[in-house]
């Protein structure tokens, strides 16, 4: 599969899965999901996470739920889950506190340092992996002979900056193709 063909499969599959669980929700009668926390979240997520919205925007308690969650915008996978939530008998499981205010708090950034570092390396490792793999795609289209046999043997070569790599790099650059 080619990087777009895995996004469209990978967005596929989430779209799936939110819609069986706003068919769960409907199915129980209730109106309002949980979302998860993650440990180190992108900046956005970290507006987004660890609250109680109401789908319909009809129940003017809880914030409705975000397009930004709706449409699985996140570039980073921080893989924020939402859940049915059953007011009265779902115990809240990412919220301590009063849920309304917990729920209402202001949508802003308000991760520590700490998990802002370990986002930027966790970002960085993406990117970079994202980059090899358009490389390595681009490779197989241009240079199918001398192209290595896969991804991981590709990305080993470039970090390693290896003499096989470099001579790769000069041929690539023959045909356009900077890596
Ligand atoms: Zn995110």
């Amino acid at each position: 599969m080619t990087t777009d063909e895995r996004i469209n499969e990978a967005k596929k599959l989430h779209n799936e899965a939110l819609k069986k669980m706003l068919d769960f929700a409907s199915k129980y009668g209730t109106d309002l999901i949980e979302v998860s926390v993650h440990g180190s979240p992108c900046e956005e997520c970290a507006k987004y996470q660890g609250r109680i919205y109401n789908i319909s925007g009809n129940d003017k308690r809880f914030p409705k739920y975000p397009d930004w969650l709706l449409s699985n915008a996140c570039p980073y996978n921080c893989g924020l889950m939402s859940y049915p939530f059953i007011e009265g008998i779902s115990e809240p499981t990412y919220i301590n506190g009063d849920v309304i205010e917990v729920s209402n708090r202001p949508f802003i950034d308000d991760r520590t340092p700490e998990q802002i570092a370990v986002f930027e390396a966790r970002r960085d490792k993406i990117l970079k992996e994202r980059q090899y793999r358009m490389e390595y795609e681009q490779l197989q289209k241009l240079l199918p002979d001398v192209a290595p046999k896969n991804l991981g043997a590709y990305s080993r070569m470039k970090n390693s900056n290896s003499k096989g790599y470099l001579t790769l790099k000069e041929k690539a650059k023959e045909v356009g193709l900077e890596i």
